[in-house]
């Protein structure tokens, strides 16, 4: 019994991953199979994948708060915000 619900969510989790994969110019069988195999991380790990590369992020150095890196002011205090590189958005991503 365990194991066919096992398999069910497996199946779930491994479709949502493979179509968010997809959605992002990447394999459907890859985040398939990750999903799958570990359902709940290999999903997010999909869903997190996919945020990063459509849209980086970075701190506000004043108050900290996340906005996107395109964004020339901080919307919450007004900071004016520096050009960042590729190199530091990947640095700053962690
Ligand atoms: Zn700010």
């Amino acid at each position: 019994m365990a194991g066919g619900a096992y398999i069910i969510i497996a199946l779930f989790f491994g479709l949502a991953g493979g179509v968010v994969g997809r959605l992002k110019g990447s394999s459907f069988l890859i985040w398939f199979l990750i999903s799958g195999l570990i359902p709940v991380v290999g999903l997010l790990v999909a869903l997190v994948y996919r945020m990063e590369r459509d849209e980086p992020q970075r701190a506000c150095p004043r108050c900290g708060k996340v906005v996107p890196l395109a964004d020339a002011l901080c919307t919450c205090c007004g900071q004016e915000l520096e050009w960042v590189e590729a190199d530091e958005r990947l640095a700053i991503g962690r």
